[in-house]
């Protein structure tokens, strides 16, 4: 039997690298396997839903090339792919009609202050809280509804007992059914709850694995119940471990951005986050960590999920984009840093080639392509801005500064070919023939032609900006130095 899975997430709100992790996962267990990755929707509740948040979490999924066989923006043979759109079929209410003529499900209607008088009861007594079975019995059911008649319904839950779920990941897990109450399946507004939505779409949509996070464990054993009172076959269970932050607590925003679209917009590499979250609960080998796509396809296997919490290291994070931004080709990594360029430096006209040849200088560097512009604008910049105190070098006074320029000045007009090669060996007998240090002479030319203090190594970053621009920049150095 062929692999299909799904990614089922609520659009209550951002796209969390956690969440997204999930996603991957089965992405992954689908392309090694050969398999189907679905994405289905679950927006069954209500109140907590977020306008945008699908739309996102779509987005976070195109940005890292996990592309769903099946699903929203994309159809599929099991569709439609949105809960609610399948509520309005009928399909849940169907199932749940369908345990209740079993005897398996029965109407609640005690109302939520009576619910909350019954949480309250239980507390102080120090009992374990749960339904209490009122509307179980039809004389009290009967009662309650003459003062809430829409009511939900519920699940009939064994009462005692150890229900005993099998993970792959974890083995056998077992459950106290004393402890589980007899959940709600269908709300009073009419929407099915996770639990029901999500065991009869499993089963309709034909999941043969289900891999999600660790948090849904507890749920387990309540779906196992309902799989088994709906006759349906259950599938495979896959917990992902827990992803915790560098002081060992649930990751949350206290650590950082936990949006997953907040690392696309700040530079990060789709390839870097890639890897970066395939290891986030798995390994190849306990050593490896720079794996490419492909072969992570290759190598993905379940047996390797681990169980315990895996750490989201930022550094390491930003350790793998630096290492994917040193691996792309300059033309690819030209075009990632285009838009960066652009957007920031809206009235440079941006040659391409130029742009290549002003990569290899930055590359190592750059650990974000956020950072391109920042570290790129002097290159397309008209003329830097310029601090006349950075152009007097080291040991030199302004008129020193001056001549110091001017020498410089005549050496780039004079030297043959403009290349690192020719201009170094020229300055160097500039800076003997003015009697000034190389550091001092080499300091105010950098500060000159880059207006930094900080720049790639000057006779390079010279050749590339060509001759007419260290010329122009040099005179305007002259210039703010007075004559
Ligand atoms: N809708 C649930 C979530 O947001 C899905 C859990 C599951 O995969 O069963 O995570």
């Amino acid at each position: 039997m062929s692999v299909r899975v799904r990614y089922a997430p609520s659009p209550t709100g951002e796209p969390h690298v956690g969440n997204i992790r999930s996603a991957l996962f089965n992405w992954l267990y689908a392309r090694s396997t050969g398999g189907t990755f679905i994405v289905r929707i679950e927006d069954t509740d209500r109140a907590r839903l977020v306008p945008g948040a699908e739309d996102a979490i779509l987005d976070a999924l195109e940005w890292l090339g996990l592309d769903w066989d099946e699903g929203p923006r994309k159809g599929g043979p099991f569709g439609p792919y949105v809960q609610s759109e399948r509520k309005a079929l009928g399909i849940y209410q169907e199932h749940a009609d369908r345990l209740v003529a079993d005897g398996a499900a029965y109407p609640c209607y005690c109302t939520p202050a009576r619910l909350d008088a019954m949480r309250k009861e239980q507390q102080a007594g120090g009992r374990s809280p749960g339904y209490d079975r009122n509307c179980l019995d039809p004389t009290k059911a009967e009662r309650a509804r003459a003062e809430n008649p829409v009511g939900v319904v519920r699940f009939k839950m064994p009462v005692e007992g150890t229900i005993v779920v099998h993970d792959l990941v974890r083995g056998d897990v077992s459950f106290e059914a004393s402890l589980l109450d007899d959940f709600v399946l269908l709300k009073s507004d009419g929407f099915p709850t996770y639990h029901l939505a999500n065991v009869v779409d499993d089963h309709l949509m034909e999941i043969t694995h289900v891999m999600r996070a660790e948090e849904w464990l507890p749920s387990a054993p309540r779906h196992q119940e309902l799989y088994k009172a709906l006759g349906f076959e259950m599938p495979h269970l896959v917990h992902l471990p827990m992803i915790l932050g560098p002081d060992r607590s649930k990751l949350s925003k206290r650590h950082g951005a936990t949006s997953a679209l907040h690392y696309r917009d700040d530079g990060y590499l789709p390839q870097a986050m890639f890897n970066f979250l395939a290891l986030l609960g798995w390994s190849m080998d306990d050593a490896t960590d720079v794996i490419s796509r492909e072969e992570l396809v290759a190598h993905f296997s379940i047996e390797r999920i681990l169980a315990s919490p895996a750490v989201f290291n930022a550094e390491k994070l930003d350790w793998f984009n630096g290492v994917y931004i040193r691996q792309m080709a300059t033309e690819e990594l030209a075009e990632a840093i285009l838009p960066w360029l652009t957007a920031a430096l809206p009235d440079a006209a941006i040659d391409r080639d130029y742009l290549q040849r002003i990569i290899p200088l930055e590359r190592e560097r750059l650990r974000k392509l956020s950072e391109a512009p920042e570290m790129l604008s002097f290159f397309f910049e008209e003329q830097p801005a310029l601090d006349p105190k950075k152009l007097v070098g080291k040991g030199m006074d302004r008129d020193g500064a001056r001549g110091a320029i001017e020498g410089a000045l005549a050496v780039a007009e004079g030297t043959e070919p403009w290349t690192a090669d020719a201009l170094e060996p020229a300055y160097r007998a500039l800076a003997e023939s003015l009697g000034v240090s190389t550091g001092g002479l080499f300091g105010a030319m950098r500060a000159a032609v880059t207006g930094r203090t900080a720049a790639p190594p000057l006779f390079d970053t010279m050749e590339v900006l060509g001759r007419d621009r260290c010329l122009a920049r040099l005179r305007h150095a002259l210039g703010v130095l007075g004559g």
